[in-house]
């Protein structure tokens, strides 16, 4: 068979180059292999027909044959919609278009045969269906349309035309064209004994099933296939990661260590952080490179953790490096451990892009002569031009902004790889964590320090910010500070950046007492980081930010985060920008401002927010709600993979099996099996 990844779309009737262009922009649908790969988000038995007198206005979808008797044309200005009266020779029912409308009445003609598919409504006593899919009767052979696939489509191929119904029709024509069986991915012994279907007859089964239960053998057959890949992937990885990967061992703890721990630390560690030390100890004295994964909620204490072993490095004659995503963390980190330091002879440096000239040199060769014992940094720490003595310990705060082609350029720093450990504050359950992130071992700190007053979320309605404000002013009074975020979708930067700009304004004009901040992403980096500075160290009461201030900033004295539009944040980016508060002693409020009319998705995830603060509890209704397939930084994720139909949390089960994991341990010790699979 030719290989359809080869194969253009504009090789099938029906796709020109505009349409194919279209389909790549829109859905990085490229070939022949990625629309046979694009599956449906639902079906939908079309197999029967309905009467009108049948039907009531909790029905889903429902399909009537019939004639339009009349148009008629309603309403003014954007109110303005056609109505088309239809029936079934029997009752009437109207179908009802708010747009299209000329279009609607040149193409679909009066006392001709029709099937209308749609939605029912009650509307003044008469059934409607609004935007109803039209076909002539003669054209559908119902029969035939037991199950018909629904495809996600964006609002931009709506416009041009293309939607689900033509990429069913292209599919179609797609297998149609099709000579010979698609090749099978999968050994013959793995197919036979746990019963899976083969892939052309799954592929086929997934677009066009006839009934549910034959799409549903037809995705556990394709979704166990992708699982399949990504344990075999994970199991090389970690494979690979024993074999070749003899670490430092760093065998002591020393005076640095001890002097910190007994002398200089101003609170007890959590057991959480006392645990995930030892187990980095037991690591970092094993022979082999540790590469681990450190998961704790926002303000669960990680960065101290990071410190404290950093010394622990150093008491074992090595130098140590973290990596924070933005310059401004990265200076957050350097403030933090020198503080913590104190007067400890430890020398820390800053090396991030604006630190240039004299200064610069002089890092570098403190780090090459090895006086220079801890580097704090953003990905500046990477290029080639740093070198280290001794470089035996590196970490990486923020996961999502590191992937492992970066994290293997910090490997080639030294002959021996250095140990490494990688913070994140986006929580995920720990089986989902060790399949996302097989070649990392994970630890969790699980408990956050005492003394902690949880925050207070409230869900607000926008159109009564006075509440709000006065809330607000009556924390500034106190002497402390507030955030208010906006969300940056894609599409509509330029709009959010006007609702920011124009809050901005708006806000100072509530609050001419007090001085804003304003942080978005079309501004310089060095500009932002001059506004937040600002609102770091107090000089500003307000910070008026899109999502940029996502990741990581500590300003303890700010105690109310206020999310606009909070309707259109997923839940970890909630929990997130949440973390940004509380982080002092004093009572703190998250203010979560929406619309009235909610989707019952969004209105969930609001209520979960208000009902919970614990970071893991988030993470795990998160993947209830969306699966992991959109977990925020997959793709960037220790094992480069994209989910398309499996979804960890519900599906994990599926690899779990032990036939098939004895399998794996067997194939794993087989150098020829793997050769054919990379
Ligand atoms: P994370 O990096 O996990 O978000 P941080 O390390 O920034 O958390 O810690 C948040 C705050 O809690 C910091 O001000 C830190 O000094 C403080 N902290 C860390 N560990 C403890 C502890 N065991 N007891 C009290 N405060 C702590
Ligand atoms: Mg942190």
């Amino acid at each position: 068979m030719q290989d359809l990844r080869k194969l253009e779309l504009t090789y099938l009737p029906g796709i020109g180059p505009a349409r194919a262009k279209m389909l790549i922009q829109e859905l990085n649908i490229n070939s022949w292999h990625d629309l046979l790969y694009y599956f449906p988000y639902k079906h939908i038995d079309r197999s029967r027909l309905y009467k009108i007198n049948e039907l009531s206005a909790d029905m889903p979808f429902v399909q009537v044959k019939g004639q339009i008797i009349s148009f008629e044309e309603s309403g003014a200005g954007r109110k303005k919609h056609l109505i088309a009266h239809f029936t079934d020779g029997y009752m009437l029912m109207d179908l009802v278009w708010f747009n299209g409308i000329s279009y609607i009445k040149k193409v679909y003609k009066l006392r001709t045969d029709y099937i209308v598919f749609g939605r029912p409504n009650l509307f003044n006593g008469r059934i409607n269906i609004t935007h109803p899919d039209i076909d002539p009767a003669n054209t559908l052979v119902l029969s035939k349309m037991s199950m018909q696939p629904y495809y996600s489509t964006t609002e931009k191929m709506k416009k041009a035309g293309l939607n689900s119904r033509s990429l069913e029709h292209f599919t179609s024509t797609l297998f149609a064209k099709l000579q010979e069986p698609f090749p099978e991915t999968l050994p013959a012994y793995l197919i036979e004994r746990l019963h899976l279907m083969s892939l052309d007859k799954a592929l086929r089964l997934a677009h066009y099933p006839s009934t549910a239960m034959e799409l549903s053998h037809a995705n556990m057959r394709l979704k166990f296939e992708e699982l399949f890949y990504i344990q075999l992937s994970i199991l090389r990885y970690s494979r690979e990661r024993q074999a070749k990967r003899n670490g430092y061992r760093f065998e002591k703890v020393g005076d640095t260590f001890n002097n910190f721990y007994y002398h200089h630390l101003p609170f007890q560690l959590t057991n959480a952080q006392k645990r995930v030390i030892k187990e980095m100890r037991v690591d970092m004295n094993s022979g082999r490179q540790m590469n681990r994964l450190l998961q704790g909620d926002v303000g669960s204490g990680k960065t101290l953790v990071a410190l404290m072993t950093m010394l622990l490095a150093l008491d074992n004659g090595f130098q140590s490096c973290i990596m924070a995503p933005t310059e401004i963390l990265a200076e957050q980190h350097l403030e933090t451990f020198r503080s913590f330091l104190g007067e400890m002879p430890v020398h820390v440096e800053l090396l991030t892009g604006t630190v240039k000239g004299k200064r610069r040199q002089a890092i570098l060769e403190g780090l090459k002569d090895g006086s220079v014992n801890i580097l704090v940094g953003t990905h500046a720490i990477i290029e080639d031009n740093v070198e280290f003595m001794r470089l035996g310990f590196v970490v990486i705060d923020e996961q999502h902004r590191f992937g492992v082609a970066q994290r293997a350029r910090l490997w080639k720093k030294s002959l021996v790889p250095p140990h490494v450990l990688v913070m994140t504050a986006t929580p995920i359950p720990r089986t989902l964590a060790m399949t996302l992130y097989g070649d990392l071992d994970v630890s969790v700190i699980d408990e956050l320090p005492p003394g902690r007053k949880p925050i207070k979320t409230i869900h607000a309605y926008e159109n009564k910010p006075e509440i709000l404000y006065n809330g607000i002013q009556r924390e500034i009074e106190e002497g402390r500070q507030a955030y208010f975020v906006f969300p940056l979708v894609k599409e509509s930067e330029k709009l959010a950046l006007k609702n920011v700009e124009e809050e901005f304004v708006h806000l100072q004009q509530v609050f001419p007492n007090y001085r804003l901040s304003m942080v978005h992403g079309q501004m310089k980096p060095a500009d932002k980081d001059a506004e937040m500075q600002k609102f770091v160290n107090g000089e500003t009461q307000i910070l008026v930010a899109t999502t940029v201030i996502e990741v990581g900033v500590n300003v303890p004295n700010a105690s109310v985060m206020v999310i606009q539009n909070a309707e259109r944040f997923g839940l970890s980016q909630l929990h997130q920008l949440r973390g940004r508060v509380g982080r002092g002693a004093k009572q703190s409020y998250c203010i979560l401002v929406t619309g009235y009319e909610l989707a019952k998705d969004t209105r969930r995830r609001i209520q979960i927010m208000t009902e919970t603060n614990d970071g893991f509890e988030i993470a795990e209704e998160d993947l209830k709600l969306r699966g992991p397939g959109d977990l925020e930084g997959t793709q960037q994720s220790g094992v480069a993979f994209d989910l398309k139909l499996a979804n960890l949390a519900r599906d994990g089960q599926l690899v779990e099996n032990q036939i098939l994991w004895n399998r794996l341990k067997e194939l794993n010790q087989k150098d020829e099996d793997w050769s054919r699979i990379s």
